[in-house]
């Protein structure tokens, strides 16, 4: 049967989808956090889908409700009135600070971006929009203009995704706001930062006689010796100055990039970096599809993690557990300013079925705490996995906060360069073969995320840490 579905995968379905793994897995069944795979093998899915089961594959609660409603009424499209609707609209907007309280539902992350784009263009009159570098904000001919992580950036005709023909309007910006504009090792930190006392994921202690920063400004949180953020905010400015000039019309940031591998900015670099936009008219847009509902453990929205309020909150993945949905949250200045302008419509955007699970997804949240395991099991995760950077070489970096971790890998932290990507495949291949799954990601797909279900527990943790070091053990024999 194995051999007829690779069959059937290579004469049908896109080349453009590699699968994960040279053999890859044909799954079965999911349960929590973990999945069987054809022949009743377990894997514990610490990459939760792809950081989109946020409560567990399957979840009890919300399958009833899904099989209930799939009973009752799948479908009727967004020109129709249905109870699950509104009783999603009202659940998610309390937990939005006002005055994001508008809320748009579409059916996957980019289409949310697209959206907010367009509100962005309809709201401030200007074009320019502006995304970091390693950004991912999704895949439609819109947001390929916005991300901008190595694997991911497409080379079409006319050139790198909307810097093309396709819309030049789109602009993104040269500075190396994230990254340090010299070395091509983009997120590997050369000091010895470690994680915080407290455990506050992605908070380090820097040893200040260690100029990290000067090196290689990315991804050091300490920002209070290293000057990153002033450094960062520099070449915002830059950009803003040279490139946008005062014609902004808005601004994306992922609270922590994700698909870049889990790349976190300094502390208060991204208030300032609002600020700077909001002079210049534009407005400011939250890409919580991997961050929100909880994943970072402190706060629900990872926008709250930077203290700043954003004008347009983009949502997706965890949303539903894992069920096509997404939402655009807003003002309602901006929904008004859309409203004027543009008849926005999506036939399976808010079916009853999707709001449904939704409502479950919140609840199910709220009833088992995972917010709080979050932060707690998060924590503990942090600090269990920040232990291979001092035994192994080859980790070059161990950060994130709450349930988003991201292990980056190096040839060895004097040179900082990636590891290649043969040995990482290894890793990640020898992993699951040991019965856990992690993600990868990164300019060079050299960062593991461990971005588990946000039910786990911190016995799995232990588990997933032996898996992943055992891993790294065989690697170096
Ligand atoms: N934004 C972020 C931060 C994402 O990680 C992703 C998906 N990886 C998207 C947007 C796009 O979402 P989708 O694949 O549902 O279109």
């Amino acid at each position: 049967a194995y051999s007829r579905v690779l069959a059937i995968h290579k004469q049908h379905l896109s080349p453009v989808d590699t699968a994960y793994f040279r053999k890859p897995l044909l799954l079965h069944q999911g349960h929590m956090e973990w999945l069987f795979d054809s022949e009743g093998n377990r894997y514990l899915d610490f990459f939760s889908g792809i950081v989109t089961v946020s409560v567990g594959h399957c979840h009890p609660k919300v399958s009833a409700v899904a099989k209930k409603q799939i009973d009752r009424l799948w479908h009727t499209s967004s020109v129709f009135f249905h109870s699950p609707m509104h009783e999603y609209a009202e659940k998610l907007s309390a937990l939005l600070p006002e005055p994001l309280k508008v809320i748009f539902l579409v059916n996957s992350g980019s289409e949310a971006n697209d959206l907010a784009m367009v509100m962005a263009r309809a709201h401030s009159n200007h074009t320019d929009i502006i995304s970091f570098r390693g950004a991912y904000h999704g895949c439609s001919p819109y947001t390929l203009g916005l991300t901008n992580v190595g694997i991911y950036k497409m080379e079409v005709p006319g050139g790198i995704g909307c810097q093309s023909t396709m819309c030049p309007d789109v602009f993104r910006g040269p500075w190396g706001g994230i990254h340090c504009r010299d070395s091509p090792v983009q997120t590997v930190r050369d000091c010895s930062c470690a994680p915080g006392p407290n455990g506050q994921g992605g908070r380090r202690e820097c040893h200040s006689n260690i100029k990290c920063c000067d090196l290689c400004m990315c991804v050091c949180f300490a920002t209070d010796c290293c000057q990153a953020k002033e450094r960062y905010i520099e070449q915002f400015k830059d950009t803003l100055n040279t490139s946008v000039a005062t014609s902004i019309a808005g601004f994306f940031a992922e609270p922590i990039q994700g698909v870049n591998g889990v790349v976190q900015y300094p502390k208060e670099f991204l208030k300032e970096a609002f600020a700077l936009v909001r002079e210049r008219g534009g407005v400011c847009i939250a890409d919580e599809v991997q961050t929100g509902f909880g994943r970072l453990g402190s706060h629900f929205w990872g926008f709250q993690t930077h203290d700043v309020l954003p004008d347009i909150v983009t949502m997706a993945k965890g949303i539903g557990n894992g069920f096509p949905m997404a939402a655009v949250v807003t003002t309602p200045e901006i929904a008004k300013s859309l409203a004027k302008r543009l008849l926005h419509f999506s036939t399976f955007g808010g079916n009853p079925l999707a709001c449904a699970i939704g409502s479950a997804v919140l609840e199910v949240i709220e009833e088992e705490n995972l917010q709080r395991n979050s932060q707690e099991v998060g924590t503990y995760m942090l600090l269990k996995f920040a232990k291979l950077r001092d035994e192994f070489d080859i980790v070059g970096d161990v950060r994130g906060k709450g349930l988003m971790v991201g292990i980056e890998m190096v040839q060895d932290k004097i040179s900082r360069q990636p590891l290649p990507k043969t040995e990482v495949n290894q890793i990640h291949e020898d992993c699951k073969d040991m019965g856990l799954l992690v993600g990868r990601g990164g300019n060079f797909s050299q960062t593991f995320r461990i971005v588990p279900p946000m039910c786990v527990t911190k016995m799995e943790v232990d588990f997933a840490y032996e898996v992943f070091r055992a891993a790294l053990i065989q690697h170096m024999e």
